[in-house]
């Protein structure tokens, strides 16, 4: 497999550092990082009409339409700087999503390589999130939008892990530790699968 084609998505729940991590791996495989939830806030703060229509949704915590997500992740994926590969972060979020990201990569010849799972307690999930909020302060890190996050994780997201476990491509990683530590952690995994840049 060449490094340079891969393909990954990184998966956990909100306040596991999945996207702090999934920065350092993109700059080591030299890969863009594709992550819907900073689309929607760059969107946002930017005052565009998507930004307009989801401000509202963020700021509760719940999900964005499946149509518009999928639309806005083609386009994306479209361009030219992640035809050699990419690191999804945060889409797919529910099983109706992994279906339409299947049916798009298949329409291109491709699949995902990797699904790297990033695994911390829903306990340290919320400190960490709750410490964000104090010090970044995002509008969807109440307590009671965070919580409402966490259940969708849950109940919605994690069930993904299922069909891609069964295709044998998730790697689960221990999600505690410095960042170092678990950046190490998942370039093992991908090593692993010989996924990795040539010295
Ligand atoms: P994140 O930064 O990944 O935690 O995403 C922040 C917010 O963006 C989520 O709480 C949702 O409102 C929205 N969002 C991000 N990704 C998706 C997705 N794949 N499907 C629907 N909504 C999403």
């Amino acid at each position: 497999m060449n490094a340079a084609s891969a393909r990954l998505l990184i998966v956990g729940p909100q306040g596991s550092g999945k996207g702090t991590q999934g920065v350092r791996i993109a700059e080591a495989l030299g890969i863009p990082v594709v992550s819907t939830g900073d689309i929607f806030r760059a969107n946002i703060k930017g005052g565009t009409e998507l930004g307009q229509q989801v401000t509202a949704i963020l700021d509760r915590g719940d999900l964005v339409p499946d149509e518009l997500t999928g639309d806005i992740v083609r386009d994306r994926l479209s361009q030219e700087d992640a035809a050699g590969g990419f690191i999804l972060d945060g889409y797919p979020r529910n099983t109706a999503q992994v279906g339409h990201l299947e049916e798009f990569l298949a329409s291109r010849g491709e699949a995902l390589d990797a699904v790297i799972l990033l695994d911390v307690p829903r306990e340290e999930s919320i400190e960490r999130l709750t410490l964000r909020a104090q010090e970044q302060g995002r509008s969807d890190d109440t307590e009671e939008a965070i919580a409402h996050r966490l259940d969708i994780y849950e109940k919605e997201t994690a069930p993904i892990l299922a069909v891609y476990g069964d295709r044998g491509i998730v790697d689960r990683i221990d999600g505690v530790g410095s960042l170092d530590e678990i950046t190490e952690r998942i370039t093992a995994a991908l090593r692993a699968r010989g996924l990795t840049l040539a010295a």
